[in-house]
């Protein structure tokens, strides 16, 4: 170790997301020091912010619950996934795959026996292809239980919000948010409501989904000692003969350089907020698109490539499509618009008027496919299509429109609204015959009960909450055939970029000629993701980032696997 550090610790984490608790727990449990530098003043990421899903395939609630999975399934359908995409991922490599298979329920154990509370996710939150080989038709997600922020004591008002201010689970958000189809809504909701009232008068503050997650670990890393500091960016990692000896950040404004006796794990995030790094490496992709928060801006993106490690899958991001209603940047979750174009009475097209995806399935796969769409036929933005069957069901841009439009999206002339398929294309300056003819064929799909140009609802994902109507019996498909019509824009947004530096099966960073430097870790969407270009399910980010931190922290504390 060279001298001229301000101070050293075992474990050196750079950013607070699922990984840095995991890791941190890791080493405290082996009594090892350890400190997580964040340099926003809030701690917990986009994780924090999250649903809280992670893809834990053959996990230990699955098995509780009789669930059959197994790590060669998951691996007969993550390698399906690849060959799918081409199997071009330096970041998925076979046995790195493996080794997240293997160690991902172990994690969760892991996390379990260090008394952070977790559960099976919703029971039916499919793979997301769930039609190839290996894939799980029921859930391999798994949750954190509900949170009670007071319990962070000094630190409850220091966590990330988390995306829902409800003490509500993910699932309950799922079966209320179809209120009008859903015979059980209105108990859920009153429910929820009784909690709330509960909550007031214990004075209890509950999260839930990725805040609480973020709130356990982060309560189990400070009982075990972490020493977490806020407002503390780290601007360079320190490399001396091919090894990470520390980082340097600031402290009250000055130069503070901190050495790490077993290495440093970089947990930093991806690039969302980074507007240049996404022209080079996401074109057509815009940052207030992007629900990260603020401290997503690439800067140990960055750093790793200046100090050599090779960086892969860039042009890749955890696409999330948004509808941008008026007001939609200033909010602090963007309006989730697939689950509205692939409910029934709804579908997706291109400015020529023409339909062309699955409207259900990956939205990592839907941007993708806008974006590749968008190279050939102006396709950004595409355009929802709803009639009025669809707006006396369902929400646009969370509002329910059927006793009136807002005045604000007419003004701005966000909704276009008609009563003739003709008269709603002229106002998206599209051919009115090759929109009435789309719909025509789409309408023509649903008497015969098939899209047989994208086979939406095929897929038992498509049927989910998250996208179709499970309480309906159209489920995903329904004819747009009753005026008034109305459309309004979609576009690529995301919730992470998902591409950085290429690490192997034990975290270790990867430089271009294929060597690693010693000491140095990443984790999360500061790395090239285990799954390649592709996302497996619900929770294949935070599941990869809290893997990979707590295979980091072994590997560096040497921990084998009887220990
Ligand atoms: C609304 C929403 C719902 C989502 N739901 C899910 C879900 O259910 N499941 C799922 O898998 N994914 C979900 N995602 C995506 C997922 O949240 C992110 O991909 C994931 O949390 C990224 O985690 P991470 O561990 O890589 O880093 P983050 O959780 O983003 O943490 C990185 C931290 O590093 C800090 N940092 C950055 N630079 C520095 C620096 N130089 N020095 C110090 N600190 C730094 C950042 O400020 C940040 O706090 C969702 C995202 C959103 C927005």
């Amino acid at each position: 170790m060279s001298d001229g550090f301000d101070e050293v610790f075992d474990w050196v984490v750079v950013g607070s997301g699922a990984g840095a608790f995991s890791s941190a727990l890791v080493m405290l449990k082996a009594k090892r020091s350890v400190v997580v530098l964040e340099k926003t003043a809030l701690a917990g990421g986009t994780t924090a912010k999250s649903g809280g899903v992670m893809w834990i395939p053959n996990n230990r609630f699955m098995r509780e619950e009789g669930v059959p999975d197994s790590t060669e399934a998951a691996m007969t359908y993550l390698d399906a996934l690849q060959a799918l995409d081409g199997g071009v991922a330096p970041g998925s490599t076979p046995d790195k795959r493996l080794a997240y298979v293997t160690q991902a329920p172990r994690a969760v154990d892991f996390l379990v026996e260090q008394g952070v509370a977790l559960e099976r996710g919703p029971r039916f939150y499919p793979d997301y292809y769930d039609e190839l080989p290996g894939s799980c038709k029921t859930s391999r997600t798994v949750v954190a239980k509900p949170f009670n922020l007071k319990e962070l004591g000094p630190l409850h008002d220091k966590l990330r919000p988390g995306f829902a201010p409800f003490h509500a689970k993910l699932v309950e958000g799922m079966e209320a948010g179809h209120s009008r189809t859903n015979p059980k809504a209105k108990r859920i909701l009153a429910r929820i409501a009784f909690r709330t009232v509960i909550d007031k008068l214990l004075g209890r503050k509950f999260t839930t989904a990725g805040a609480a997650l973020q709130g356990r670990m982060l309560k189990a890393a400070l009982a075990a000692g972490v020493d977490l500091r806020l407002d503390t960016p780290v601007d360079g990692l320190i490399i001396e003969d091919g090894s990470a000896r520390g980082v340097t950040t600031l402290r009250d404004g000055k130069p503070w350089r901190i050495g790490a006796r077993l290495g440093v794990l970089i947990n930093a995030g991806g690039f969302g907020h980074n507007q240049e790094m996404r022209d080079k490496y996401l074109p057509g992709t815009r940052a207030d698109w992007s629900q990260t928060p603020e401290g997503d801006t690439g800067d140990m993106h960055l750093e790793l490539e200046r100090i050599g490690g090779s960086l892969a899958q860039m042009d890749q991001m955890v696409g999330f499509p948004i509808t941008p209603s008026p007001g939609y940047e200033k909010r602090y979750v963007m309006p989730n618009v697939q689950g509205s174009v692939a409910k029934p009475h709804a579908i997706l097209v291109d400015q020529s008027g023409v339909r062309y995806m699955n409207e259900g399935g990956s939205y990592e796969l839907f941007c993708e496919t806008m974006l590749k769409r968008g190279k050939t036929v102006p396709a950004v933005p595409s355009y929802g299509v709803f009639d009025s069957q669809y707006t006396a069901l369902y929400k646009i841009s969370d509002r329910f429109i059927d006793k009136g439009v807002p005045a604000e999206w007419l003004s701005a002339g966000y909704i276009k609204q008609a009563d003739t398929i003709e008269d709603l294309a002229a106002q998206l300056s599209i051919d009115p015959a090759t929109l009435a003819a789309t719909v025509a064929r789409w309408n023509g799909f649903i008497a015969n009960g098939r899209d047989e140009d994208f086979a939406r609802g095929e897929r038992q994902f498509d049927n989910c909450g998250f996208m179709g109507d499970p309480f309906s019996e159209a489920s995903s498909l329904g004819t747009v055939a009753r005026a008034p019509f109305f459309a309004v824009p979609v576009v690529p947004g995301d919730v992470s970029t998902y591409g950085g530096v290429v690490t192997n099966p034990d975290g270790l960073v990867v430089k271009a000629d294929g060597s690693v430097i010693h000491g140095l870790y990443a984790t999360g969407t500061t790395t090239a993701s285990v799954m390649g270009n592709v996302y497996a399910g619900a929770g294949s980010s935070i599941g990869p980032s809290m893997t990979f931190g707590y295979i980091a922290a072994r590997h560096a504390a040497g921990i084998n696997e009887a220990a």
